[in-house]
């Protein structure tokens, strides 16, 4: 398992709890607004599991819980024995997925690693490669959420509201969702760190709060858990 990169404390990362937050380099999607550019093109110094292992012993009694975001998580092979070991101290563990895995999303349920999901969904399916690169596939990331739906898991929906993503996308994103217990529309902050090539969509004047305001209304009546 390899570590990147750690917020000793959150009071934002896992719902209600307070948080240690762990993230993993590599990502096998290339979002245009990624920002953590620098952990996913594993140019970061590594922090090694030693370390990681003896601080989490040393706040059992401060912390609630460990979330494991990237980057990407379910592409570490070891992913499920860090689960494991994690468990054992008793925290509450939270992954944050793109969802493109949705097989190790599957064997974590299965083992019952986790206590809550993030997961992003990122664009309309016929959009999906456009936004995420890589060949990157909505319906692997539906599948994803189907499983967590069918292991009633506690899990949440996240989408950035990007200046390209229009009002009838996202409604029909909310229409390609299964309706999900909480989806979350995040506003869109452009990245210090982007390729040279995504200047023009980057630097695009963003939404606003009262913007997404208005979509997350027209969104409610598809996914009538939604937040913005
Ligand atoms: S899935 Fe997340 S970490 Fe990966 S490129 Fe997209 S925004 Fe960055």
């Amino acid at each position: 398992m390899t570590i990147a990169g750690m917020v000793k404390s959150s009071l934002v990362d896992y719902p209600g709890l307070i948080s240690c937050v762990l993230f993993v380099p590599g990502c096998n999607y290339n979002c245009f607004y990624c920002h953590n550019r620098p952990i996913i093109s594993g140019a970061q110094e590594k922090i090694s599991l030693e370390y990681i292992y003896s601080f989490l012993e040393s706040r059992i009694d401060l912390l609630d819980a460990v979330v494991v975001s990237g980057g990407e998580p379910t592409l570490q092979n070891d992913l499920i024995d860090f689960l494991t070991q994690l468990k054992e101290y008793g925290f509450k563990l939270k992954l944050d997925t793109n969802g493109s895995n949705p097989h190790v999303v599957s064997e974590i349920l299965e083992k019952r690693l986790c206590d809550y999901f993030a997961v992003d969904y990122k664009a309309p399916l016929s959009k999906y490669s456009e936004i995420a690169g890589n060949q990157a596939a909505g319906e692997n990331v539906l599948k994803t959420i189907s499983l967590l739906m069918e292991h009633e898991a506690a899990f949440e929906v996240r989408t950035t509201v990007y200046p390209q993503l229009c009002e009838n996308d996202l409604i029909q994103m909310a229409k390609e969702l299964p309706c999900v217990p909480r989806y979350v529309l995040n506003r869109y902050r452009k990245p210090e760190e982007y390729l040279p090539c995504d200047e023009e969509r980057i630097s695009a004047v963003p939404y606003t709060q009262n913007q997404i305001q208005e979509m997350a209304d027209k969104v409610r009546q598809f996914q009538p858990n939604v937040v913005a």
